[in-house]
């Protein structure tokens, strides 16, 4: 046994459970004659993994894949490049989320834009991009609306607020994406063979248990809900796996002292009421239909992309294999650019810049010297 879980106060159960979890991964070999792959599709559940040595504890009996999860690393070049040519215009406050700022660009960064004179600011709720409208009248605000089914409920707060002051100068660029149409298209497109998912537990926490179901309703497979300790996350597989084993299609939430049945009605409600669903582009993929959420019709004073042309130009081409890595059909060493050309100092591509990024992960917490 190697890697080992982090000391925490619950050090002492998340080595029985990493016991236990082997040996049910050992059943699981002996009855199907092959390991047992798993999906994870949460940044937080693939940093959590990777820094707890969970993921490197188990990495001989268990395929711990990392999907989808890292908003940043699901956004597509284009759109990448869309948002920092927004800096171009005069009299603009660009408003985002600090993992954006390093994010690669066809032709340059948003730390590079600031750097050269370019008014952007980080950060930490989309309701603070509202109060810098609010101070800032003269100039027009525009928050990049990147994230999942947890950031969309922040940015429709906003919303709110900007239409309740009338603060007409704030706009955002939406480019959120739903988690629920991206594993479809990963289960329909059959690239990757899973046994189950560990589901997430912040987008669950807005979504709720039964969002999940159509994963045991129409692909059969299960799934768990869990948080994010080492403890958490090893219960988790402990559960797939023994769900796995007994082939039964069930989707269990082991995070219940925050995540509901249905989901949080009222963040729900204003996602809905300000928003609508949208087709969206994925990184190595391309545009899935209804895989995210624009802003609504009515809303159009507030949204950037009716606001703002902005040129389109067609992406640089990179080695950088992002696309395959979110989708789980390699590792980040496969990469030819991982460690050497592409490191968190300098980085490449998306998904070794964020905090969530699988690349970033596998750097910090399981690179092999
Ligand atoms: Fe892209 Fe860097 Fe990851 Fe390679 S190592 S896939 S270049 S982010």
């Amino acid at each position: 046994m190697h890697g080992l879980i982090d000391p925490s106060t619950s050090s002492k159960i998340s080595r029985a459970l990493l016991v236990e979890v082997k040996e049910l991964a050992k059943q699981f070999q002996r009855k199907f004659q092959r390991i047992p792959a798993f999906m994870e599709v949460c940044g937080s559940h693939t940093m959590s993994l990777a820094r707890t040595g969970v993921k490197k504890a188990l990495q001989d009996d268990i395929r711990l894949i990392s999907g989808p999860g890292c908003p940043v690393c699901v956004t597509d070049q284009a759109t990448i490049d869309a948002m920092i040519s927004l800096t171009d215009g005069d009299d603009r406050i660009i408003c985002t989320f600090g993992d954006m700022m390093r994010v690669p660009g066809s032709y340059g960064t948003l730390m590079q834009a600031k750097a050269e004179g370019k008014d952007i600011r980080v950060v930490y709720s989309p309701v603070d991009a509202v109060r810098i409208a609010e101070q800032n009248p003269q100039k027009e605000v525009i928050f990049l609306g990147i994230g999942f089914e947890t950031t969309i409920p922040t940015i429709a707060a906003a919303l709110k607020e900007a239409e309740e002051k009338g603060v007409y100068n704030f706009s955002i660029w939406m480019t959120s994406k739903l988690t629920a149409p991206i594993l479809r298209h990963l289960l329909n497109n059959k690239e990757v063979a899973l046994d189950g998912f560990l589901l997430p537990g912040h987008v669950s926490i807005v979504m709720g248990r039964k969002h999940w179901e159509f994963l045991a309703d129409e692909y059969h497979l299960p799934g768990v809900i869990s948080g994010f300790e080492a403890v958490d996350v090893l219960n988790g597989i402990r559960r797939l796996l023994m769900l796995a084993l007994e082939q039964k299609a069930l989707v269990l939430n082991e995070y219940r002292s925050v995540v509901p049945e249905e989901g949080n009605k009222h963040a729900n409600f204003w996602m809905d009421h300000y928003f609508t669903l949208s087709d969206e582009p994925w990184r190595g993929i391309g545009i899935i239909p209804q895989s995210g959420m624009d802003i609504r019709e009515e809303y159009r004073p507030f949204n950037a992309k009716e606001k703002f042309s902005v040129p389109m130009r067609s992406p640089r081409k990179t080695k950088c294999r992002c696309g395959e890595v979110i989708r789980g059909l390699i590792d980040p060493p496969e990469c030819v650019l991982f460690g050497k050309a592409c490191t968190p100092m300098n980085p490449i591509g998306p998904c070794m810049v964020s905090s969530e990024g699988s690349c970033a992960a596998y750097y910090q917490y399981m690179r092999e010297e």
